[in-house]
């Protein structure tokens, strides 16, 4: 683990903003036509499928639609304790990388 509870409680909040704010502002420019569903149990998945798919699912749409599926597919993850750690080498993110960018889940290094 590698977030304190007070940091990741911070993470938490700035990505329910997130979501918030691209929600509205789709909504107002109606581009909400491709509705992304990511409701495959993550548990069945291994993270290598759970991003393969993210990834898919992503191709095709807007900046702010991707934007918007990561930082809710991240608000699901937010209480798993690899929750912090790159999806893919599993090292730290880091809380300042988080914080400017708190859907990320991958390091600099495999992003
Ligand atoms: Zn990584």
């Amino acid at each position: 683990m590698h977030l304190s509870p007070q940091e990741r409680a911070e993470i938490k909040r700035l990505l329910e903003e997130l979501v918030v704010e691209l929600e509205e502002r789709l909504k107002t420019t109606g581009d909400q036509s491709k509705p992304v569903q990511l409701d495959e149990p993550i548990g069945r998945l291994s993270r290598m499928d759970a991003i393969q798919m993210q990834q898919m699912a992503l191709a095709g749409l807007s900046r702010e639609q991707q934007q918007l599926v990561r930082a809710r597919y991240a608000l699901r993850l937010i209480d798993d304790v690899d929750f912090g750690s790159c999806q893919v080498c599993k090292r730290a993110i880091g809380v300042d990388r988080l914080r400017f960018q708190p859907e990320i889940l991958l390091c600099t290094r495999c992003a």
